[in-house]
């Protein structure tokens, strides 16, 4: 099965829309979390993942914005994007993230999905080797697929207790074997590797391969109707540098 897997769109409609456009064929959609916070169209994004069927996770903005995470432990920017998408959130999309558990079955019997770590969901960033590490014990599938740090990258367990670390290779499929990794798809909606094209992936699951992807998005206009909305200049001149 040819599955899309996305994350942290963060209420970047026009990204979305770029890579549901850019993506090859496939028959699902899984998220990763973080659908809402930062960007300026929170009801049009989670609107766009119901009527995808999408297989979606709560990512720690999901959270804060329903109130389950204290908004007190995020940036200030962060902050404020978090008040204004409780402020615009329509309520049956609000019931909808509130639906999403953060664990999901395991998939296909090889993968495990989560927003930020195996060891805590919601929470933990995978940014190193010995996080990603320490993170290898706490999943039973040789695959966990993770978002959060909004960086595509592969982390492999080894012996002696090590994990390397590896780029994930754009538009060349890379197998997901052997060994057990940890594996982030970057974000579509606010990439932060230096690289501001919106990043996504797709799933081949009988070949066990996943293929990165990045496309070019028309970063002006999320630009503009974040500042029509009047979310914080330091998060709309982020995305012209994916950082
Ligand atoms: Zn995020």
């Amino acid at each position: 099965m040819q599955i899309l897997l996305i994350s942290d769109i963060h209420a970047n409609l026009v990204a979305l829309e770029t890579v549901l456009k850019h993506a090859p064929p496939h028959e699902r959609v899984w998220c990763l979390g973080d659908v809402i916070g930062y960007g300026p169209h929170p009801n049009e994004c989670v609107g766009k993942i119901i009527a995808l069927d999408a297989l979606c996770l709560p990512g720690n903005h999901d959270w804060a914005v329903l109130g389950k995470l204290d908004v007190a432990d995020f940036v200030p920017d962060a902050q404020e994007a978090i008040y204004w998408t409780r402020r615009v959130l329509k309520e049956e999309n609000r019931a909808y993230l509130d639906t999403l558990t953060e664990r999901v079955p395991t998939q296909f019997d090889r993968y495990t999905l989560v927003h930020a770590s195996p060891r805590q969901p919601i929470w933990e960033y995978v940014h190193n080797k010995s996080i990603a590490r320490a993170n290898m014990d706490h999943f039973d599938t040789p695959v966990c697929f993770v978002g959060h740090t909004h960086v595509p990258i592969v982390y492999r367990a080894r012996e002696r207790r090590r994990a390397t670390d590896e780029a994930l290779p754009i538009g060349k499929p890379f197998a997901l074997e052997p060994g057990k990794m940890i594996v982030n798809p970057g974000s579509v909606g606010q990439p932060r590797d230096g690289d501001p094209r919106a990043s996504y992936a797709l799933l081949d699951s009988d070949a066990n391969t996943l293929t990165l992807y990045r496309v070019a998005y028309d970063i002006n206009a999320t630009q503009e109707a974040m500042d029509a909305a009047g979310l914080p200049p330091r998060l709309i001149n982020r995305l012209a540098f994916g950082v």
